[in-house]
């Protein structure tokens, strides 16, 4: 078995199972291999029910004390039967399930794994995993790997799977020669790999993270070397004319607000940097709201006027829709053409698009990853645009470079990371910081509340909708739960549409299942104001821009990191109005009161980035993915920041010696 062999080489692996494979974007072995799961779990010994805490996954031993019972509602049969250990008892419900009948019997023992809800006076788990005592005492303490799933592809599959690929994982090269790893203590890919799939034990499996971790660090950085290898003061063919600076002066005039002095400082710089005769390549830094948007008109603006053509590339397809409207917008007076360009950008009109491209007829495109597509040609691209850069890796950028004559490079980012990283990370940027808010915006009020506030909670945004404002509510994916225990986007709108029945308040999800149009018109609906209440997956995280929005509510707020709650926070005060944020902890544990409290605190990204990695307790596997934009896969800059230290001194050390196939 070769890495490179289709997935159907492996023992087990049918069309159909296949088919749920490529879903999840694994067609080879190598991607299979390559698939890294997304949290280990670990089986504890069993409490009393009567300890077992709201929201809290337990286990709990105890005996079948009621008849199997089911019953059909709707689509969905519920199958349910009562339990009871010396201290209490506990209802189980199991959906689609009724075969359990033949499972369960009174009296039988088991171990069931579960999150417990009350309900009334009585404790609930809903789609508890239950096990035997004698296998569950064989899984006592082992860590079980967590894969993200889809439809048809089980945690079990991809398990097996994987064992049945073991010869492939022969065939893993590392980057590193014996030698480099003995100098620097590290383990070889391939055992790393295959820990992080079958962990031994706990040790074992962060030392695996870890070095995977550097790897990732190390081609990260090779890829920075070669671009500065390349850049680094090559004469520019796009150099922007002094027409156009002026032009610029009756461009910010028009704006509806006044710059602030981080924008202003930022705008220069991107324009000292295109009209001093290099290509640019600058990073603009500034925190959520900060208003980094403009910036990019601004020098899209420049670029445009000296007559070139700009591409801003972002990661999602709402936010490209978005910043297409915007822009549209923006530039209409100087009749600018705008397009955009995304996955489900129409055939035919992709194809007009490719053409107008080439011939120079538009002027700016927005796009997502579309955009590196091969067919993309320019007449002559000047500046390459990405915000929210984290989540394209240095080659895609690098292919969208390669489009143009070596077109300048702007980057957008609002990840905080600080000074000595950002130096390693962003060797071969220029970078500016956008230090403040504009002027006017309130603070935004924080609560981090328990269950209980829910219904004050609902009082709370219905009576901001009265005065015209909208609302986000957050629930936790539901797609990558297998067992129903988090609030799931599509039932909790149904509970939503019931809370506020009778009343004329306007109610629609989103999730990152749907297809990109609906998501799309989702969105456009809700800045136009169609919604009042959008309840949402994390999609909506990075960038989106209602600032008519003025509350965030945040269901499970304890499952999130925080430098992400900060993100998804940043979604509200982004206009003049007061804005507020409430985070649900339904756990209610010391540590997530401690965690949340550092976001009730404070609205600094900065300090909360530092703070959350104070507060990272030992089981935390791969830390807590740093913001909406994510970088690595698995390396954490914080977490991992000895790695990143590592990484560049055998880049420096080594980088002539070693080649990296991306
Ligand atoms: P981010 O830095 O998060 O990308 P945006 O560029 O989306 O922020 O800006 C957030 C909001 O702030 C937008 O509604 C934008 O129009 C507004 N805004 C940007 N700059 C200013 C300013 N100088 N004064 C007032 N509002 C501004
Ligand atoms: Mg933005």
């Amino acid at each position: 078995m070769l890495l490179n062999d289709d997935i159907t080489t492996i023992k087990g692996i049918g069309e159909k199972t296949a088919e749920g494979y490529r879903k999840l974007g694994i067609s080879t072995v190598k991607d299979l291999i390559y698939y890294f799961p997304r949290d280990y779990q670990r089986y504890d010994d069993p409490i009393l029910i009567k300890d077992a805490l709201e929201g809290e996954r337990v286990s709990v031993a105890a005996k079948v004390v009621s008849y199997v019972d089911t019953r059909k509602g709707g689509r969905l049969s519920i199958t349910s039967l009562s339990v009871s250990d010396s201290s209490g008892s506990l209802r189980l419900v199991f959906f689609n399930s009724p075969f359990l009948k033949n499972c369960f019997h009174k009296g039988d023992e088991f171990i069931f794994v579960g999150t417990i809800k009350i309900k009334g006076s009585m404790r609930v788990m809903e789609m508890p995993e239950y096990y035997p005592v004698y296998k569950y005492k064989s899984m006592l303490k082992a860590m079980q790997p967590v894969y993200s799933l889809t439809k048809g592809i089980t945690n079990n599959q991809i398990k097996k799977s994987l064992t049945n690929a073991r010869e492939a994982f022969l065939k893993i090269e590392d980057h590193f020669s014996d030698e480099i790893r003995n100098e620097y203590g590290l383990i070889s890919k391939r055992s790393a790999i295959e820990e992080i799939h079958f962990p031994e034990n706990e040790e074992k499996l962060k030392t695996a993270i870890k070095r995977l971790a550097l790897d990732e660090f190390f081609s990260f950085l090779m890829g920075v070397r070669e671009m500065r290898k390349n850049n680094l003061s090559i004469s520019s063919s796009h150099i922007i004319s002094n027409e156009a600076v002026s032009k610029l002066e009756g461009f910010k005039a028009g704006l509806p607000f006044t710059l602030t002095a981080g924008q202003e400082g930022a705008i220069k710089d991107v324009s000292l940097d295109m009209s001093s005769g290099n290509v640019m390549n600058r990073l603009i830094e500034g925190d959520v709201g900060s208003g980094k948007t403009i910036v990019a008109a601004a020098s899209l603006f420049l670029i445009v006027m000296s007559g070139y053509q700009g591409a801003l590339m972002v990661p999602t397809e709402v936010l490209a829709m978005q910043h297409y409207e915007d822009l549209k917008a923006l530039f209409k007076p100087y009749k600018i053409r705008v397009e955009l360009l995304t996955g489900s950008t129409s055939l035919k009109d992709k194809r007009k698009i490719y053409e107008d491209l080439k011939a120079g007829l538009i002027q700016i495109i927005i796009g997502t990853h579309a955009l590196i597509e091969d067919k993309t040609e320019f007449k002559d691209l000047g500046l390459v645009i990405t915000d929210e850069q984290h989540r394209f890796g240095v080659k895609q950028r690098e292919r969208l470079g390669a489009k143009g004559n070596y077109p300048h490079v702007l980057i957008m980012s609002a990840t905080p990371i600080p000074r000595t990283l950002a130096m390693i990370l962003y060797a071969n940027l220029d970078i500016s910081v956008i230090k403040e808010l504009p002027k006017g915006r309130k603070k935004i009020k924080n609560c981090v509340v328990g269950t209980e506030y829910r219904a004050t909670a609902y009082k709370f945004i219905q009576n901001e909708v009265k005065q015209g404002h909208q609302a986000y509510v957050i629930c936790p994916m539901v797609e990558e739960s297998e067992t129903m225990d988090l609030e799931d986007v599509e039932n909790y709108t149904d509970e939503l549409r019931n809370v506020y029945k009778g009343q004329d308040i306007s109610i629609e999800y989103i999730h990152g299942k749907m297809k990109d149009e609906d998501k799309t018109r989702i969105l456009q609906d809700f800045i136009k104001k169609k919604i009042d209440i959008l309840v949402s997956t994390t999609v909506i995280e990075v960038g989106i821009n209602n600032p008519n929005a003025t509350v965030m509510m945040i269901e499970n707020a304890e499952r999130f990191g925080l430098a992400q709650l900060h993100q998804l926070r940043g979604r509200v005060g982004r206009g003049s109005f007061q804005s507020y944020c409430i985070f649900i902890n339904v756990k209610q544990t010391k540590e997530s009161k401690e965690r949340l409290k550092v976001l009730e605190d404070s609205n600094d990204g900065f300090y909360i980035a530092t703070e959350d990695l104070k507060l990272r307790g030992p089981g935390d596997f791969f830390g807590v993915r740093q913001s909406g934009d994510i970088m690595f896969r698995l390396a954490d800059i914080y977490n991992h920041s000895d790695m990143l230290r590592m990484a560049q001194e055998i880049v420096l050390k080594y980088g002539d010696d070693i080649k990296i196939n991306y």
